[in-house]
């Protein structure tokens, strides 16, 4: 299987290019030049590691199959207490795709558990010894989920960079409690935006690479613009397809519509994939919060991020320019050119408008809305009362986005909802949502959620209160090019 550029039709490269690599060197992603076809029949009764083997070798086909199998048996075993891709029921014909019993408990972990893994190995594939150098800027979840793949991975370190005023106290303590000997962990002045950025200009300044490659250092990303973070996020869909399949709640070959909290647009598109690859999706409905740019993109076929960025109690989703949306703008108008223009139009003036023609393409598959904060409080209410469910916030856009776009359509097809994260995670929130005072301390929140409700808080989560701080460091974010040389400890 080879791998393209969105922008560049004529760069072509292997799988372990892609995953090395990251980012084309134009600034377009890494796509699949083709889709395998997946034998559903064959597939129905594989456990989640054999899954995901099956899955991967599909796309990486210049690795190892021995690899690929024992990767995924250690990734999606032990660490996922035998619940990688569960699904419950919450109502007739409505279910949770539970993606959130990893490590940090955020659905991130499927990949960035499995991605270090396919970064050593490309490495050796293809005969690089070069020191990997790791930067990530996070508003929370992507850096702990980052810190807990990458820790001790040999040849690579990791710095995270968060906002020193845009975390949850958990997703703090989460990040700063770390163990390992190879990750560091620092506070930037400002807001999620002024770290990113900050970690932009570095991965795009030439001066930074040409001082670290005279130290055989390389920078890479973990973000979900690589193809390694992406591909594991297919295997769930299959999973929970076919998890439906095995317990008689649908037949083999009914569409299954999947709704998605949707931020940077990656979970969704793996989804894309699967039925690129033969899996019976029907819909996939794409829900955002306040900051709806892509309800009001499917609806229009008009990209505007130039719009006010909203603060909601759905942060991971708090995401005004969703990186992946690109590759599916390159599968939906068929042409690097296009795509090429488009980005370059939002760089320069923050909008563009596809024609209606690819729009119409991306309508085939996709549909979309949004939920504001007292929807999403309203809607946690209502599934923990009705449906005895208690979800998190970010779940809760999709269920509410899910219930409107059914009445809208009257489609009546099995809806599966991707449960992207614990409601432990935003223990303060879910609390307020249900009509409780909630404590000032998140960890007084946890304990008071549990009472509540009798769901035992992750022992991941109730462990952190006695664990060392170990990162206090709070820089600006002009200092983030010293950490990437190496001049900060
Ligand atoms: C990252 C994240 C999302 C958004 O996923 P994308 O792949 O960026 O669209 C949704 N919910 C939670 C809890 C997340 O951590």
């Amino acid at each position: 299987m080879q791998f393209t550029s969105t922008r560049d039709s004529q760069k072509i490269v292997s799988a372990s290019q892609a995953i090395a690599q990251g980012l084309s060197d134009e600034g377009g992603l890494f796509v699949p030049c083709e889709f395998p076809k997946a034998d559903l029949e064959a597939m129905k009764d594989m456990d989640y590691p054999t899954l995901a083997k099956t899955v991967l070798s599909g796309f990486l086909t210049d690795y190892d199959p021995a690899f690929l199998e024992n990767a995924a048996k250690a990734t999606y075993g032990q660490a996922f207490g035998g619940k990688a891709g569960h699904v419950a029921q919450v109502a007739e014909g409505l279910y949770s795709l539970e993606l959130w019993h990893g490590p940090t408990c955020a659905f991130k972990d499927y990949a960035l558990q499995l991605m270090p893994k396919l970064l050593v190995e490309a490495k050796k594939n293809l005969g690089r010894t070069e020191h990997t150098r790791i930067l990530v800027a996070t508003s929370g979840d992507t850096g702990k989920a980052a810190l807990d793949g990458y820790h001790d991975v040999p040849g690579v370190s990791i710095a995270v960079f968060y906002p020193s005023h845009g975390t949850s106290e958990i997703q703090r303590l989460q990040m700063v409690t770390q163990e390992g000997s190879n990750v560091a962990v620092y506070a930037v002045k400002g807001n999620f935006d002024d770290a990113q950025t900050g970690v932009k200009r570095v991965f795009g300044d030439k001066q930074i690479a040409q001082k670290l490659e005279a130290e055989n250092i390389r920078l890479s990303s973990a973000n979900s613009i690589n193809w390694g973070r992406l591909v594991p996020q297919i295997v769930y869909y299959f999973a929970s397809y076919f998890q439906l399949v095995n317990t008689g709640k649908i037949t083999m070959g009914e569409r299954v519509d999947y709704c998605v909290p949707t931020g940077n647009f990656g979970d969704i598109l793996a989804g894309y994939y699967a039925k690129r690859m033969g899996l019976p999706v029907g819909t996939l409905v794409c829900a955002s919060n306040r900051n709806n740019v892509l309800t009001d993109f499917i609806s229009t076929g008009t990209y505007d991020a130039r719009r006010e960025f909203h603060r909601t109690t759905s942060p991971s989703m708090d995401i005004l320019v969703s990186s992946n949306l690109e590759r599916l703008l390159f599968h939906a108008a068929g042409s690097d050119k296009a795509v090429a223009g488009y980005m370059n139009e939002l760089n320069q003036n923050g909008v563009y408008t596809v024609s209606p023609e690819v729009l119409a393409v991306i309508r085939e598959s996709f549909a979309c809305g949004c939920a504001g904060d007292e929807e999403v409080a309203a809607e946690i209410k209502a599934r923990y009362e009705q449906d005895h469910y208690l979800c998190d916030t970010h779940t809760a856009v999709a269920f509410k986005v899910a219930e409107n776009y059914r009445a809208r359509t009257g489609s009546k097809a099995p809806m599966v909802v991707l449960s992207t994260a614990s409601p432990f995670k935003f223990p303060c929130d879910v609390l307020k949502a249900l009509g409780l005072k909630a404590p000032e301390s998140d960890f007084a929140a946890m304990e008071m959620l549990q009472a509540e409700t009798g769901m035992p808080a992750p022992e991941s989560l109730a462990c952190l209160k006695n664990k060392p701080e170990r990162f206090d460091t709070v820089i600006d974010p002009a200092e983030i090019a010293d950490v990437a040389l190496g001049k900060k400890s």
